[in-house]
């Protein structure tokens, strides 16, 4: 009988599990996390702070998921070291587990960017529901947040506390908001949806300082502009956890670097997640996550399972604005793209081309066209013939197929 034991248990070390017990109805899996929580749904943190949903309707796999498939689920439990020689790790309890196959999923970690002050009280980041809990307890007396990162968590996580009822304020050091998602144009037409709402951006400007002070937080801005709030949340990206890794000392470049069958370097030891790089990519996406936890979790289970990637999409959840931007947004204008605006409206479409392929595209204010505008990219369909007609407003997508 073989033993699988998962670091982690997001969407990759379930996703894992959930395959290995697929193809190997003996073996035994065990799965740890550091956590309190079974496995929940990341992308609804935003939505647990803004109060619309509670814990029991993110969670996505219950005690008895972990039973009816035969997994040992170890909350609370740090796997602290690995022996990869004699085939054990070790948990902060002190206990050891032998193990035949062993796949780290453990994830990342918000990256905090060198701020003096970044660590004060009242400064926060979002990346688990404990780091959730802890926001909401901070936003319930607050009347003020300054958050720090205009990108895709950030926006959300900010409306979650402006639907607390805190008057925010974003402070992104790129000109424009969304800037992996978006191009000048279509930023502009959300910052203005957003600032409608009642966000308030700071776009190019660069924090210089976190100040803590008697009464709240103050952000003060390269070129002097202060802004003071109750509470701060840093949403500065996130960086895979590598600890575990590089105390193994596996390849790693951005990640844990694997091969199509999420194989380390070291025979024995596979890796998923946002804790990797595949063929020089790391995504940070739940899709990717999941499909990586897939193929591992059969590759570890002997089947001959492969990763080819993920077509990066992204959708942003505040309610009232529709946007979806996937593939090669083409921000810079280096290709060629048909673009559609319509001011009144506050829609906004491109389609970036190159070589009679469809790339990249993004949607604000009417997502309908999302789901075959992705199929075209994913699959390569040549638009050579519809090229004409892509820019008018009605153009019906289905005609991609
Ligand atoms: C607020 C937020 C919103 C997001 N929204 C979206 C979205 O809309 N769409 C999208 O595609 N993606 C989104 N993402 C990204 C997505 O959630 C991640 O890509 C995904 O969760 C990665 O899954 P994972 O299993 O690799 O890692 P994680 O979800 O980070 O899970 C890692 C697990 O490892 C455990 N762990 C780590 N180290 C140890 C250790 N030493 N011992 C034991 N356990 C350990 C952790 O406790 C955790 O259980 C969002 C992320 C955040 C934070």
């Amino acid at each position: 009988m073989t033993t699988y034991l998962i670091i982690g248990n997001g969407v990759a070390g379930n996703a894992a599990a959930e395959n290995i017990r697929k193809h190997d109805p003996e073996g035994k899996i065990v799965v740890f996390s550091r956590e309190s929580w079974p496995f929940y749904y990341v992308p609804a943190l935003p939505s647990f702070l803004a109060g619309d949903k509670a814990v029991d309707q993110i969670i996505l796999h219950h005690q008895s998921w972990y039973d009816q498939h035969r997994i040992d689920l170890y909350l609370d439990t740090r796997v602290t070291q690995i022996d990869a020689a004699q085939k054990f790790v070790e948990t902060d309890k002190g206990e050891r587990f032998p193990f035949d196959k062993l796949l780290l999923a453990t994830g990342g970690n918000s990256f905090v960017p060198p701020i003096p002050g970044a660590d004060s009280a009242g400064v926060f980041t979002l990346r688990t529901l404990a780091d959730a809990d802890r926001i909401r307890q901070a936003a319930a007396g607050a009347q003020t947040a300054v958050l720090i990162g205009g990108g895709l968590l950030g926006l959300e996580a900010g409306n979650g506390l402006r639907q607390m009822g805190l008057k925010v304020f974003v402070v992104e050091f790129f000109p424009r908001l969304l800037p992996r998602q978006m191009d000048a144009a279509g930023a502009a037409i959300l910052a203005r949806q957003m600032g409608d709402m009642g966000f308030t951006f700071h776009l190019g400007a660069k924090t210089q300082e976190i100040a803590p002070g008697p009464d709240g937080l103050t952000v003060n801005l390269e070129g002097g502009e202060k802004l003071k709030g109750d509470l701060v949340l840093i949403s500065a990206g996130v960086r895979p956890d590598l600890s575990l890794a590089q105390a193994l000392g596996l390849d790693i470049d951005k990640g844990v670097k694997v091969d199509d069958a999420m194989k380390t370097s070291r025979e024995g030891i596979y890796a998923a997640g946002d804790l990797i790089e595949h063929r020089g990519r790391f995504y940070g996406i739940w899709p990717a996550a999941m499909a990586q936890g897939a193929v591992a979790g059969a590759a570890m289970a002997g089947q001959a399972a492969k990763y080819e990637g993920t077509l990066p999409s992204n959708v942003l959840k505040v309610v009232g604005i529709d946007l979806m931007a996937a593939g090669d947004i083409d921000a810079d204008g280096k290709l060629s793209a048909v673009v559609h605006t319509d001011s009144a409206k506050k829609t906004y479409r491109k389609l970036v081309i190159r070589d009679n392929l469809l790339v990249g595209a993004i949607l604000l204010g009417d997502i309908r066209g999302s789901a075959e505008i992705q199929a075209a990219i994913n699959k390569k369909t040549d638009i050579s013939l519809l090229k004409g007609e892509l820019a008018q407003a009605d153009f019906d997508f289905k005609r991609l197929k």
